[in-house]
């Protein structure tokens, strides 16, 4: 006669998950058909949204300064920026590191006689 009281499972429990899930389903069947009109026009808003935002002249000003900035750089190492004047050229392609070890200009190829320092301010 055990058998009759362990019978009762909590009929609960077994009923719960599946009205959970058929309402989920429900709930979802029906959002459905607007979703993916709204989804079409979201795009659309976004990508006009981002092209002025990319300005043409922004970035080509950007572009300039990243050229200036690369030929400011020491012509030998890169790392530095080129603040040593060589003479009588005036090539400004040198940084205090890699002057000493230059016999001739990196640009020209002239003859070094003498090197001025360049403070920017
Ligand atoms: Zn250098
Ligand atoms: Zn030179």
């Amino acid at each position: 006669m055990g058998r009759s009281r362990k019978r009762p499972r909590a009929p609960k429990s077994n009923k719960l998950p599946p009205i959970t899930e058929e309402g989920s389903v429900v709930r979802r069947k029906e959002p459905r058909p607007k979703s993916p009109e709204k989804q079409e026009t979201l795009p659309d808003i976004s990508q006009l949204s981002l092209q002025p935002r990319v300005d043409p002249e922004l970035l080509a000003l950007r572009r300039e300064n990243n050229q200036l900035k690369a030929e400011r750089d020491c012509r030998i190492c890169r790392d530095h920026e080129a603040n040593r004047l060589v003479m009588p050229c005036g090539h400004l392609a040198l940084c205090f590191r890699c002057s000493p070890a230059v016999t001739r200009c990196v640009c020209c190829n002239g003859p070094i006689r003498g090197i001025m320092t360049i403070f920017r301010t």
